[in-house]
């Protein structure tokens, strides 16, 4: 109902009822009176009309009388009581008017001849009528007789004396009632009304009717005016009772009409203008229906389109019609409609594709994805392939964003071309790229990312500077590791994730690494939490230098032992923290708790340097060199006593930026080594550019250095060129006494190992120090020095 249409139609119809209402209520109201009135008004002129019609009649009865009384040969026959004579001569009289009775009585009032038309009036006597005899001159009565009422004439024979009477006379019967119903088209009665019972004289209503009126006779109205009688049946009836002159008993005209009858011109009226209304009122409701409707059916059409857009479906243009305003209406939503369309494909656009490269996003390549697994079902063969193109960062700090954005367009144009048009190829991170290649099987995508290192690593001309870069990739396939888009991705990510960490640039994902995935994610959050509550500890491994073996430096290691998962192993726990933006709260508070602990060590006259891991996001922040700075002074410790090992690789990440970051340090005394030398790709032309002091060999050439040729050769390489540069070598993983024999042979600085020592607690390494520089300071035999610290020479 609340519906503008319906509250529409609701105002017209409800105005049109009103008004057809009100209107027919007061016409059939005025009719209604009307009629009464007008029937009335004939009731009373008919009553008039009657009393003056038994006046005429009174009249002719008057003349016969008159003419009889003065007749020589009847007053002869009255003098002398000639019965006969006067007999023929008063039915002689009778028969020229038409009079009912006629009698002629002696002057005592004795009846000498009656002549009558019934039975009933023969018994008539003057007696009866003697009360209007005794007067002198003619008379005219009415009179009842039992239940008969009579209209009379009654004259006085005179010779000249009066010698008896003569009468005539009318009954007023049901004849005669019947006669003036007809002419008054009403029902006429004779109502006697005496200190007596009511009599009713003469009717032309049925007997019902009859009893009924003379029951409630005296509560007529009276007085000569029509009004309505309320009788228990029906309508009950419109009454007029007038007084008939004449001087005889009290006899009354009635005329009535029932109000049936009466209302009969009304109701014609009515029904007419019933049907009218009615009919006025069904053509207001259809014309208002189809008003309505017509009116409301454009914004109906308006809604059900807004409707639409709602649910995304743009295609249906509203139609103009309905009057001017409502096309422009119309004609404005249409346009919107377009706008809106217009801009969610933009939109929808933007948010599934990257800008750059116009090639789908992270989230493009995901619903591509599902809808080619969706298409080719659950034995399709495809394959993945994620690569990180991670050298344009170095690109990106070295020849600025603008130089590597067009690096990265090339790239991906450059991917696009080596891919068919119905693979994806995609941008799913700032230097990551997605290719799914149909049917295409595992091993297929392993070949197709070795080709790939080729395609990525062939020159790039960018802004007249011809650049080479550098890829890792992660290899997996349907339906080998899942139907699933997100699945898919998420192990070439981890397939990807393993080159990146990793020595081989394509990795095939392993099933099994998700568990890795899993394990990540809860280590990820409880690593903050052990990193908030201070959990980690430090263990210290010992560096002695090879010429007098005496421990000069240690390395700070951190450890982690979780509650339920054990010592968690640093490589996984800093990996993390590198990949999760932890590893700045973590080397801080190594390096917090590696400094304070020297603070102590020194306090206790062990005189040694110590060595911390650092990372390439800490050489990437400008905070912190000062905060380096700042703890060293905190605790009273020279610079010159920390060392700060990083990796070839973070080195290199962000070459120049690290290397103003390193030397804000070196400045003040820090000095800074390079850890698992060899295993990355720069050469040592890049590395003379940055500013160290130190070399780490890494530990898997120098374990096998004693029996492989080739590591011995790099080993021996790194000794000579590190020295030709002017840095101190060090070589880590030194577990047997040949590898120490060999290093000492080569001219190798210092040597950190198992062969030496474990990573000790700090309560350990004040005792180890002191025991083996003790044993050292004395200049005792090489073999004593090496037995004290637990090394036999090979
Ligand atoms: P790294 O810097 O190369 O540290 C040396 C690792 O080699 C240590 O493992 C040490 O226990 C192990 N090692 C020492 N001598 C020998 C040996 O003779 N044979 C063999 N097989 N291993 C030896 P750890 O403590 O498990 O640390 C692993 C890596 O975790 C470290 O490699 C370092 O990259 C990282 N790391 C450890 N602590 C920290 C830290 O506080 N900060 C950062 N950024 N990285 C850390
Ligand atoms: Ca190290
Ligand atoms: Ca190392």
């Amino acid at each position: 109902m609340s519906s503008f249409r319906n509250r529409l139609l609701a105002l017209m119809l409800g105005l049109i009822v009103a008004t057809q209402s009100v209107t027919l209520f007061a016409v059939l109201a005025r009719v209604g009176d009307d009629v009464e009135a007008r029937a009335g008004e004939n009731l009373i002129a008919g009553a008039s009309y009657a009393s003056q019609f038994l006046q005429v009649r009174s009249g002719q009865l008057a003349a016969a009388v008159a003419v009889l009384a003065q007749d020589y040969g009847f007053r002869e026959a009255v003098a002398s009581a000639d019965s006969a004579t006067m007999g023929s001569a008063l039915a002689n009289h009778m028969r020229r008017v038409n009079a009912d009775v006629g009698l002629i009585a002696d002057i005592d009032g004795v009846v000498q001849v009656l002549q009558a038309g019934s039975r009933r009036e023969s018994s008539l006597t003057l007696k009866q009528l003697q009360v209007q005899a005794n007067g002198g001159g003619p008379q005219a009565f009415n009179a009842v007789v039992g239940d008969q009422a009579f209209q009379f004439l009654l004259v006085p024979v005179r010779a000249p004396r009066t010698i008896g009477w003569v009468a005539l006379g009318f009954a007023l019967n049901d004849e005669l009632a019947g006669e003036l119903k007809h002419l008054l088209a009403a029902d006429v009665s004779l109502l006697a009304l005496d200190a007596g019972d009511a009599v009713l004289a003469a009717s032309s209503l049925s007997e019902g009717q009859r009893r009924e009126l003379q029951q409630s006779a005296r509560q007529l109205p009276q007085g000569g005016s029509a009004q309505r009688w309320r009788t228990g049946e029906g309508g009950g009836w419109l009454v007029c009772v007038a007084p008939l002159p004449g001087n005889g008993d009290r006899l009354y005209l009635v005329l009535q009409r029932t109000m049936t009858s009466v209302q009969a011109p009304y109701r014609e009226v009515r029904d007419v203008m019933l049907a009218v209304g009615g009919t006025a009122l069904f053509l207001a409701v259809a014309f208002g229906v189809w008003l309505a409707r017509t009116m409301t059916r454009p914004i109906a059409e308006l809604e059900e389109a807004a409707g639409r857009i709602a649910q995304g479906d743009y295609s249906a243009n509203v139609m103009a019609k309905g009057g001017r305003e409502l096309s422009r209406l119309a004609a404005s939503f249409n346009s919107m409609q377009r706008g809106i369309a217009d801009r969610e494909t933009q939109i929808r656009h933007r948010a599934y594709h990257d800008e750059l490269t116009g090639l789908p996003n992270r989230f493009g390549a995901e619903q591509a994805l599902e809808e080619m697994l969706r298409q080719y079902g659950s034995n399709a063969l495809i394959g993945c392939v994620m690569i990180s193109a991670h050298s344009v960062r170095e690109v990106n700090a070295s020849l600025g964003y603008r130089v590597g954005d067009e690096a990265v367009a090339s790239l991906a144009k450059r991917l696009q071309d080596t891919c068919g048009r119905n693979d994806i190829v995609a941008r799913v991170g700032a230097y990551r790229f997605l290719i799914v290649v149909r049917q295409c099987s595992l091993e297929q995508a392993r070949l197709l990312a070795i080709r790939l290192q080729a395609t990525v690593r062939a020159e790039l001309a960018v802004d007249g500077a011809m650049l080479s870069l550098n890829a890792a990739f992660g290899v997996c396939a349907s339906p080998d590791h899942g139907y699933e888009a997100s699945l898919l991705l998420r192990r070439a990510e981890i397939a990807l994730q393993g080159a990146l960490d990793g020595d081989r640039p394509v990795v095939v994902y392993e099933s099994g690494r998700d568990q890795g995935y899993h394990r990540r994610v809860q280590l990820t959050a409880e690593l903050h939490k052990a990193l908030k509550n201070n959990d980690l500890r430090l263990v210290f491994q010992p560096k002695v230098a090879i010429a007098d073996r005496r421990v000069r430096s240690v390395e700070a290691l951190a450890r982690w032992r979780h509650a339920e998962l054990g010592e968690i192993a640093p490589a996984e726990f800093v990996t993390l923290a590198q990949q999760t933006g932890l590893i700045r709260q973590l080397t801080r508070t190594v390096l917090r708790k590696a400094i304070r602990q020297l603070g102590q060590w020194r306090k206790m006259d062990v005189e040694i340097e110590v060595a911390v891991n650092v990372s390439a996001q800490d050489l990437m922040d400008v905070t912190f060199a000062d905060e380096v700075l700042a703890e060293l002074r905190q605790n009273g410790v020279p610079p010159t006593l920390l060392v700060l090992e990083i990796t070839e690789s973070a080195a290199m990440r962000e070459p120049v930026t690290t290397a103003q970051h390193m030397q804000l340090l070196r400045v003040a005394g820090v000095r800074f080594a390079i850890d698992d030398f060899g295993t990355g790709y720069s050469s040592l032309s890049h590395l003379s550019r940055l500013p160290v002091d130190e070399l780490k060999i890494d530990r898997s050439f120098v374990s096998r250095s004693h029996e492989s040729r080739d590591d011995r050769i790099i080993v021996s390489s790194t000794i000579e060129l590190g020295h030709a540069i002017g840095l101190r070598v060090v070589a880590e993983g030194v577990e047997t006494h040949e590898v120490w024999t060999l290093l000492r042979q080569l001219g190798c600085d210092y040597a950190q190992g198992y062969l030496i020592s474990k990573p000790l607690e700090p309560s350990q390494m004040v005792d180890f120090v002191r025991r083996a520089n003790e044993v050292l300071t004395d200049s005792s035999p090489t073999l004593a020095q090496l037995r004290a610290l637990n090394i036999r020479e090979g």
